[in-house]
């Protein structure tokens, strides 16, 4: 254990979170303890290198992007080099051929059987399917505004439903709008001018985050109430309505279940492919696509399938927070009791109930972490 002559700061979850509140404090002379339920750090963002020399992403595709100056990149820069990989996905069709996702010039032509001379006669074509007249207020509003119903049927509202649980018309806004739609043939996922994987993956990225000499980890140590007693301040990566014995009552998660396959076949078209029909799978990922897999030579290659599901199936593995209007004011509602709790702080995807990706998750959390170092006078 530590000999603790500073202030003593609890971490809840060895996550993206977590990891950075930790090395920012750490970096500020706290002394960091970081426990986590799970038998390895990283959180979600988990990675290892398997059997078959492959670098499976444990909960599923992580892809990171985001502008060139961004902070969080800066930061995370300091703990991994990265290789440039720009990330395709493409949609299967029923005739059994990929067509681009985000919908592209090459969408809209192989899905109407059309040829567009350029991007002008693109537009047109969109402008004559989409519903201009609506102005959105939920995702099933924002896939008929911007792509109009025939587009929305095939590619999002199959997926959304299967995806969420949901009618996309109970989801919030900013869960439809994560995708572009285009009408060039760039046929990137992003539009980010930065995006890449780190070289020897997330997990050696995050374990470089906790070599600090003021932290220390415990895996496969769950928290419970009380453990807080014993720091100056707790940061808490766990659901916050379990914290408050569901008083308000239970926040909505979606969870999935991986399910892991060696295959023989054709590599995919691209290293992710959407099944964007009623089928219970939502994607299939072919680990080997990925440039920081490791050099590849089996017969077999790794494939992920993803089937989401409810949190009753698949208990404990919380993934995708469910943003509604009701699950907004549910949420507000546990932020204001949270509020009585001077020395906790909740953190995370099911501390904050956020759905966000990486680098908005550090770029909060760098925040988080400031605007903690800021409100304290470390020299008593
Ligand atoms: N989406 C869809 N069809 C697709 C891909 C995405 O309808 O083929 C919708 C769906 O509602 C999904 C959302 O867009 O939840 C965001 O997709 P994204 O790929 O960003 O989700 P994530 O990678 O975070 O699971």
């Amino acid at each position: 254990m530590f000999k603790f002559d500073r202030k003593k700061i609890l971490i809840v979850g060895a996550g993206l979170a977590g990891s950075t509140i930790g090395r920012v404090l750490a970096e500020n002379n706290f002394k960091v303890m970081i426990i986590d339920k799970r038998n390895h750090i990283a959180g979600n963002v988990f990675d290892f290198i398997n059997n078959n020399n492959e670098r499976i992403h444990k909960y599923g595709p992580h892809l990171l992007h985001c502008r060139k100056n961004s902070e969080a990149l800066k930061f995370l820069s300091r703990f991994t080099k990265w290789v440039k990989y720009e990330h395709k996905v493409r949609a299967l069709l029923q005739n059994g051929k990929t067509t681009p996702l985000p919908i592209n010039k090459s969408t809209l032509e192989d899905v109407f059987n059309r040829f567009f001379k350029d991007e002008n006669e693109t537009r047109e074509f969109l402008e004559s399917i989409r519903n201009k007249e609506l102005i959105p207020t939920n995702t099933d509003e924002f896939f008929e505004s911007s792509v109009g119903n025939t587009l929305s049927d095939l590619f999002f509202r199959p997926y959304t439903r299967k995806m969420w649980g949901l009618e996309p018309k109970d989801l919030n806004i900013s869960v439809g709008s994560r995708l572009p739609v285009r009408t060039n043939n760039d046929d990137r996922y992003f539009n980010d001018e930065f995006q890449a994987l780190p070289e020897k993956g997330y997990s050696e990225m995050v374990e470089n985050m906790l070599d600090h000499k003021n932290i220390q980890i415990n895996l496969n140590t769950s928290y419970f109430k009380g453990m807080e007693e014993n720091y100056y301040h707790s940061f808490l990566s766990i659901p916050i309505d379990e914290f408050f014995n569901f008083k308000f009552g239970k926040l909505p998660y979606r969870s999935i279940i991986f399910e892991e396959k060696l295959e023989n076949g054709f590599d995919f078209d691209a290293p992710v492919i959407n099944f964007t029909d009623n089928s219970p799978f939502t994607r299939k990922t072919q680990w080997n696509l990925f440039p920081n897999s490791y050099n590849f030579e089996g017969k077999f290659k790794t494939v992920t399938y993803e089937r989401p599901c409810s949190m009753q199936v698949n208990p404990g593995e919380y993934y995708y927070p469910v943003q509604t209007k009701e699950s907004n004011i549910t949420y507000s509602k546990y932020v204001k009791l949270s509020k009585q709790e001077s020395s906790l702080t909740f953190i995370g995807r099911t501390g904050l109930f956020k759905y966000i990706d990486m680098i908005p998750a550090v770029e909060i959390h760098m925040r988080i972490a400031k605007k903690f170092l800021q409100g304290i006078d470390i020299s008593k």
